[in-house]
């Protein structure tokens, strides 16, 4: 079984995609996880001696994470009265396929007057005419029946509140709090990681973060092995006081067969990216595999024996299956010079990247990227089919460095340039404790497992 590499390559780093990796998929990854873990079981957990210990790291305070709210906190409207709402006597509605305010409303008992009257108050409530599927209201009542407050979440941190004074309905903008807390965690892989991190505390959204950072060194199918370990610092949001999601990781180590990786989130010039505490990028400038595949059907192989043509045939790439219409990545920046369709080929592509370097796709159903166009690592540029010679929908993926072809699996990938000098220092800075930190969690759990 096949771990869908470029999720985890891909989610890391290309925002847009975050939303479109489903829940199906992350499912796919989890299972395939656990199922291979399962091939783990049994694997004694091994401690390494000699791990690393950061005692000559000189201890700094941990950044104060930051508050969100608390800015805007100050910003109420005047004479609004800071105290929260009690939230015993809501009476939640959920918005449903198709419905309006006006039904919502109407389902409720109140009447159409009152529907404009709350939409004419101001810019948010006249918002309310677009109201979407999953939307909350939340309703008070009088003792008669009528309507005396009413909240409509604006955002994660901001609710509408329309409120009835003895002068009439007003609405107001409220905040809630949020605030972000560090948390530690650690685990040792016996069964498979997501069992590890269930153990240790975590969401298998979290597991799914702390292989995307290291997916780029570590094969998450090929390469654990039990007794691998992890330690990790990680943030969980609170609203109000109450947890509400799992934020990023903030630092991580991850020892694999002995050998150790480390990484620190930390915001340059191309927005919060992982960096190992040397300044190096985690992320390679390609992704091994572009696409998500159920597995490779045919290898790299210079002296293939093609078995209809009965003679040695080179295969110059990589053939991998996936469902037709899944999506193909550019494997790094690049630039297209070459998509077309011939009778061979069918729908395909060709990149140019830095150093010489040629990617090439084929067998698409369809292409997303035009001749010439410039490209980013892990954009879409078209869907696996089976057009040309291809007997069942995959890909063919050609790597190609100074015109000789290379073997996509295996080829040392370039990597991306390091921190620059003006951002190394303050990447340190920022580090240190992390890694201090990271540090007194790895020593601990060597002492704790000596006993
Ligand atoms: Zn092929």
């Amino acid at each position: 079984m096949k771990l869908p590499r470029p999720i985890r390559q891909v989610m890391q780093h290309m925002h847009p995609l975050r939303n479109f990796v489903s829940q199906s998929r992350l499912a796919l990854f989890a299972f395939t996880l656990i199922v291979f873990g399962m091939a783990l079981g049994g694997l004694e957990s091994v401690v390494e001696p000699g791990v690393a210990d950061f005692s000559d790291v000189v201890e700094l305070p941990l950044p104060t994470r930051r508050m969100i709210a608390s800015e805007s906190e100050r910003a109420l409207t005047p004479g609004e009265s800071v105290t929260s709402e009690p939230v015993e006597d809501w009476l939640t509605v959920t918005v449903r396929e198709g419905q309006s305010l006006d039904t919502i409303f109407r389902e409720q008992g109140y009447g159409p007057g009152l529907l404009h009257e709350v939409i004419a108050l101001n810019e948010d409530t006249a918002r309310l005419t677009r109201i979407k599927p999953g939307e909350a209201f939340e309703f008070q009542e009088d003792t008669d029946g009528s309507l005396s407050r009413m909240r409509y979440a604006l955002d994660e941190s901001r609710y509408l509140l329309v409120d009835r004074l003895p002068n009439g309905l007003s609405a107001y903008t409220r905040e809630r709090q949020l605030s972000t807390m560090m948390f530690e965690a650690k685990g040792v892989i016996d069964s498979s990681l997501f069992m590890a991190g269930k153990k240790a505390g975590l969401s298998d959204a979290m597991v799914m973060k702390l292989a995307n950072i290291f997916g780029w060194d570590i094969d998450f199918v090929l390469d654990i092995r039990g007794g691998d370990r992890f330690f990790m610092l990680y943030e969980k949001i609170y609203r109000d006081g109450e947890y509400l999601r799992d934020g990023e990781v903030l630092a991580a180590t991850f020892v694999n067969q002995g050998e150790k990786f480390q990484a620190v989130r930390f915001e340059a010039d191309n927005g919060p990216q992982y960096y190992a505490p040397d300044g190096r990028h985690m992320r390679k400038a390609f992704l091994r595999a572009p696409l998500n595949f159920s597995y490779i059907s045919s290898n790299f192989n210079p002296k293939r024996f093609h078995p209809i043509l009965r003679r040695v045939k080179a295969h110059n790439g990589i053939d991998y299956r996936a469902p037709q219409g899944t999506p193909v990545y550019a494997a790094g920046d690049g630039r297209v010079i070459r998509s077309g369709y011939d009778q061979y080929n069918g729908h395909h592509v060709f990149l140019q990247h830095a150093n010489s370097i040629v990617t090439k796709y084929l067998h698409f159903t369809n292409r997303t990227v035009k001749n010439g166009e410039r490209v980013k690592q892990g954009q879409v540029i078209g869907y696996v089919g089976a057009t040309g010679l291809a007997e069942a929908p995959h890909l063919h993926y050609e790597f190609v460095v100074n015109g000789a072809h290379r073997n996509p699996r295996t080829v040392s990938l370039p990597a991306v340039k390091p921190l620059e000098a003006q951002h190394l220092v303050s990447f340190r800075q920022h580090a240190a404790p992390y890694l201090n930190q990271l540090g007194r969690l790895e020593s601990a759990s060597m002492y704790a497992s000596r006993e």
